[in-house]
């Protein structure tokens, strides 16, 4: 993390973050995994964990996949997703550009953004770091892409969600995802980095 400025700042709101944070550095490894979205806007955010290391996930998801002749998975992943972010937040690589789908959360993929946490601590979600950039990460897609700071119970409306929310229609992933409490607060911490704001205006790309 870049060191911290001492600057002073007075706004009518006074809103205040625990540690500042800015967008984590951008890398760019583009992965075979991935269909036209054919113009469907998004409007939903899915908050996704890995159960791996940052490096080994990017490789994994960049992996091609092989199909059978029934389009049954020889090998391969068979799944990417938008952006990893780092297990220390400290870095972001997207895999998928944004007009394109990424294989992420099965029925949801053409209105989403899906992003995967990389981590393998036995808590099973991700460190305080990762969730603090993370949640500057996306309170950028929100405000870049017009999506309110709302849950999406169920993938219902727009918003965000967890992976675990979408059901058997999401893929049926019902560990990807923190518990309630930790969400809850995660969606807090999104929402003042939103209303802080001071965006860049390109990231993603
Ligand atoms: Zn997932």
């Amino acid at each position: 993390m870049a060191k911290a400025k001492t600057k002073k700042k007075h706004t009518k709101s006074a809103v205040v973050t625990p540690t500042p944070v800015v967008l984590a550095p951008l890398k760019w490894r583009r992965s075979p995994n991935f269909s036209s979205r054919r113009g469907t806007k998004i409007d939903l955010l899915v908050y996704h964990e890995s159960a791996g290391h940052y490096q080994g996930d990017i490789g994994w998801l960049c992996t091609p996949t092989v199909y059978g002749p029934e389009g049954n998975v020889i090998s391969g992943p068979d799944a990417s997703a938008t952006a990893v972010v780092r297990e220390d937040g400290g870095e972001i690589t997207q895999l998928v550009h944004v007009k394109d789908k990424a294989w992420t959360q099965a029925a949801f993929n053409a209105r989403a953004l899906g992003i995967e946490h990389s981590n393998i601590t036995a808590k099973g979600y991700s460190t305080e770091a990762q969730l603090r950039e993370s949640a500057r990460f996306f309170a950028w897609m929100c405000w870049k892409y017009d999506i309110p700071v709302r849950i999406a119970r169920a993938g219902q409306g727009p918003g965000i969600c967890r992976h675990l929310d979408l059901g058997a229609a999401g893929g049926g992933h019902t560990q990807c995802g923190m518990g309630d409490h930790d969400f809850e607060r995660w969606m807090h911490m999104i929402a003042l980095e939103h209303t802080r704001g001071g965006f860049r205006k390109t990231y993603l790309i």
